[in-house]
């Protein structure tokens, strides 16, 4: 059964190759159905963009399941309860979690959360105090696992997951040295995020840079990108560096191997050589501790100790754009769709 409400959503028409484009999405509307007991329909007021959703978008071989061809693409969300015939969600309530590119959702409440608004702008439960927060604060404690006096090197600096990594750093007396796209954000990282330099990887002199900004080798090097910014670090990284792959967004729309002789032997020799620790990891790996973030991160936000940015882009038909941008680098701080005011 069907209500005559309608949704807006945005669908995957095809597959990418290479870099996605405006054709591989398509806006369009669908019937919501009627409400069934247990269930709430939720206004998406907030969408999050993320690099992992290009991994939906392939067939295969990506860490999160596939979107089907014409089914709606999926992502965090902040959305209020505006029918409910659930016993725990009422009319009105702010929650967060796993839905769709859409403006309404029709939900069982599995996987939905209250947020509270009074720690935060409501927004901030899918940055700095959501899936991105929680992937900076797991990934560096438990494997960059930072100690004062160490270099500490993050690219995708000015992002919810860098600037979060950075700051957790400088929290733990490392020496932080950021990584990112352009003298706007380099500034950013450095005037208001607190980072002791930041270098820009557009300039190609970075391996030169980065040298000079690390006189003692590199300790930690959280790894959120990959590509031309790892081969600069490789050669720096010092005895028992640590290593968490975070992700490889650089690389998230290649079709083939990269060019050039094949460096994984020479990278092999180095792990064993220097005896590195390189971890991947999946934030749900580290769900265990999702109190300890919320405790900490909320803390220090509300000491004002570490700050955040959001990069807002209004409605959900600028969504599919503002996605292609992020995966060239052109959002500048946590990338979110206001869906609805
Ligand atoms: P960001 O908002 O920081 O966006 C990605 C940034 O990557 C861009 O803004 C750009 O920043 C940079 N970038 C893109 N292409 C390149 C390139 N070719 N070379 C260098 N930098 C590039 O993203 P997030 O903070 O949300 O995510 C950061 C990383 O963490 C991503 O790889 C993401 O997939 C990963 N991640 C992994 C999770 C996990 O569970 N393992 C969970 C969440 C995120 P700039 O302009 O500064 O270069």
């Amino acid at each position: 059964m069907t209500s005559s409400r309608i949704a807006e959503q945005i669908v995957l028409a095809s597959r990418p190759r290479g870099e996605p484009r405006p054709e591989n999405f398509k806006m369009q509307q669908t019937p919501l159905p009627t409400l069934q007991p247990g269930q709430v329909l939720l206004q998406t007021l907030w969408l999050s963009l993320d690099p992992y959703m290009r991994g939906h978008m392939d067939d295969g071989g990506s860490y999160s399941p596939r979107v089907q061809l014409g089914e709606a693409m999926k992502g965090d969300t902040v959305s209020r309860v505006v029918e409910s015939r659930h016993a725990d969600l009422k009319v009105g309530d702010i929650v967060d979690g796993y839905n769709f590119w859409e403006t309404f959702t029709v939900s069982n409440g599995t996987g939905l959360r209250k947020v509270d608004p009074d720690v935060a702008p409501i927004s901030a439960a899918l940055g700095v105090l959501g899936m991105p927060g929680q992937t900076a604060y797991t990934g560096l404690l438990n494997i960059g696992r930072p100690k004062e006096g160490e270099t500490l090197v993050v690219a995708a600096a000015s992002g919810p997951v860098g600037s979060l990594v950075g700051q957790i750093g400088k929290l733990h007396g490392c020496r932080v040295v950021g990584v990112a796209g352009g003298a706007e954000k380099c500034r950013y990282v450095t005037e208001e995020l607190g980072f002791d330099i930041a270098l820009d990887h557009l300039d190609t002199s970075l391996p030169e840079q980065l040298r000079c900004a690390c006189p003692d080798g590199i300790d930690i090097y959280f790894e959120n990108v990959g590509g031309h910014v790892w081969n600069a670090v490789f050669p720096l990284l010092n005895d028992f560096a640590r290593i968490p792959v975070c992700g490889l967004v650089a690389h998230y729309s290649d079709v083939g191997p990269p060019d050039g002789p094949d460096r994984l032997v020479a990278f092999m020799r180095a792990v064993l050589t220097k005896r590195w620790t390189v971890q991947g990891f999946i934030v749900s790996d580290f769900d265990p501790q999702i109190e300890d973030f919320r405790r900490d991160v909320s803390a220090w936000l509300q000491a004002g100790k570490i700050k955040y940015r959001d990069d807002i882009v209004e409605g959900l038909a600028n969504a599919p754009m503002a996605f292609i941008g992020l995966l060239k680098g052109r959002n500048f701080g946590k990338l979110l769709v206001r869906v609805s005011q």
